[in-house]
């Protein structure tokens, strides 16, 4: 079977066949390397397993490569991983596995490859190349995975109930692969993931957390995180999620279904950007909306304050999510907060002090959260669409010719609070903070030039009607 693969690859290969052969134990390329190679993914972590001991192979592999090398294993699953230049090396010997009933860790016990490759989860996952010289490079497929990875098709090689229920990470993981690789669960495989999903309140959240990042990187999340919907599976990992779901008519007006609404706009923000926490910002920009959903007799529906209410569900979100508690966090709140700020600058007459404004709370996010605002276009009315974006493009204009006359992103008043302090002799206090806080609305809204001059006057104006004095 022939494989693309890098000069460093082959040399790799060749080392591992030597050192196993030395030793006396089959070996084989295995899981998602092959996937990956097969597929013409970018892929760098090799897995190799062997009929024998992994540990022992991996410190024969390591003394051939280069006798510096650090080897770092785990004698309890014997395991093994070696980083060579910029590859990652992990062995393990061949395995048999059998879960039971009332306990989460299967029983491990040395097995042959075929043994090995029944306990993958997936066929497309169980491929093996073989290292050995007697057959090297043939691909051992017992479980016909490589016709799966012709039809894009997810399958468990055992039963899939079974295969849920030992381990229920895999419900997560097949997905995850549906949504990275573009391929379609077989409906056994789906029915079974939809019967076993409340098996993953076993699961740790790291885990569960690490699959949905995968999904949530892939080229399109809709894809997996509708499979999450649709398998039962959000529900119980993330029920804020599918409280979105639905179209609610009264008087005969509904309002979006803000699931599907918020899918879209997470792809729409995909095709622009990798990076995960504005992917996350599109994920979580409604997240207000069932909480402030209102039918106004004479209106229709409104959300107000989902802004500020979907904010502060951040922060609980992310904490039981186990998602990083600080940078990302207040990244993803403020973004979901700030998200509705420039449609309301789209409306004429907007003054340059609403503007300021902007600039001062998005600071060097604005980018980002311009972003936001397009990717939370999702007419399906061309016209209207270009008038949205026509109307931001106006947007991004505005806060540009501000930006220069003012430079007000990122800025910090010219006055400060030990300013302020040292001149009136006050302790750290409410009144320190009330006056820098005139100081800043007053520069906000153009009242005063952005100008240290003009804010100090300000202060002692501000600090005769306070009836504080200088005290030098
Ligand atoms: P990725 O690198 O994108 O996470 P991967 O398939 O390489 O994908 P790993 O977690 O590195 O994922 O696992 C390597 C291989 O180990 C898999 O291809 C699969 O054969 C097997 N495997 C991993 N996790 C499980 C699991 N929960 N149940 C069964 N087999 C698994």
């Amino acid at each position: 079977m022939q494989i693309p693969c890098t000069a460093r690859e082959k040399e790799l290969f060749k080392c591992v066949a030597q050192a196993a052969r030395r030793i006396g134990v089959p070996c084989y390329l295995i899981g998602g390397f092959v996937r990956d190679k097969l597929l013409n993914r970018n892929t760098k972590d090799m897995d190799i397993v062997c009929v024998g001991d992994g540990i022992a192979l991996a410190h024969e592999v390591a003394a051939l490569l280069d006798p510096s090398l650090k080897v770092n294993f785990f004698k309890t699953f014997g395991t093994a991983q070696i980083r060579y230049k910029d590859v990652e090396i992990e062995f393990v010997g061949a395995r048999k596995e059998s879960y039971r009933e009332h306990s989460r860790n299967p029983e491990v016990a040395p097995g042959s490859l075929e043994d090995d490759q029944l306990r993958r989860d997936f066929t497309i996952n169980a491929l093996a190349i073989s290292l050995n010289e007697a057959d090297y490079g043939q691909l051992l497929d017992p479980f016909s995975g490589l016709q799966d990875l012709e039809d894009k098709l997810i399958r468990t090689p055992l039963d899939p109930a079974q295969t849920f229920s030992d381990d229920p990470l895999r419900m997560m993981r097949a997905i995850r692969f549906a949504s990275q690789l573009h391929f379609r669960i077989v409906p056994e495989t789906f029915q079974a993931i939809k019967e076993n999903a409340g098996r993953i309140r076993i699961i740790s959240q790291e885990r569960i957390t690490d699959e949905l990042n995968k999904i949530m990187l892939s080229s399109k999340p809709s894809v997996g995180l509708d499979l999450l919907y649709q398998s039962g599976l959000l529900k119980i990992i993330f029920p804020q999620m599918t409280d979105l779901v639905g179209v609610e008519m009264v008087e005969g007006k509904g309002h979006k279904d803000n699931f599907y609404h918020t899918l879209q706009v997470v792809d729409n923000i995909s095709r622009h950007t990798r990076d995960l926490w504005l992917r996350w910002a599109a994920l979580l920009h409604d997240i207000g909306k069932p909480a402030t959903k209102r039918f106004e007799e004479g209106h229709g529906w409104t959300f107000h304050g989902h802004d500020a209410v979907g904010g502060k569900m951040v922060s609980r979100i992310f904490a039981r999510l186990k998602l990083p508690q600080h940078d990302k966090m207040r990244f993803v709140r403020k973004l979901v907060e700030l998200h509705l700020r420039p449609i309301s600058l789209t409306k004429e007459n907007i003054t340059d002090s609403a503007i300021r404004r902007l600039l001062f709370d998005a600071g060097d996010d604005l980018e980002a959260l311009m972003m936001l605002c397009e990717a939370d276009i999702t007419s399906k009315n061309k016209a209207k669409v270009k008038r949205y974006l026509e109307n931001f493009e106006m947007v991004r204009e505005r806060l540009k010719e501000v930006e220069e006359s003012d430079r007000i992103r990122n800025w910090q008043p010219p006055v400060t609070g030990e300013m302020i302090m040292e001149t009136f002799g006050l302790k750290p206090g409410r009144m320190v903070g009330e006056m820098k806080n005139a100081i800043r609305e007053a520069i906000l809204d153009g009242e005063i030039p952005n100008s240290y001059e003009a804010a100090y006057q300000y202060m002692l104006q501000k600090a005769k009607e306070l009836d504080l004095t200088p005290v030098k």
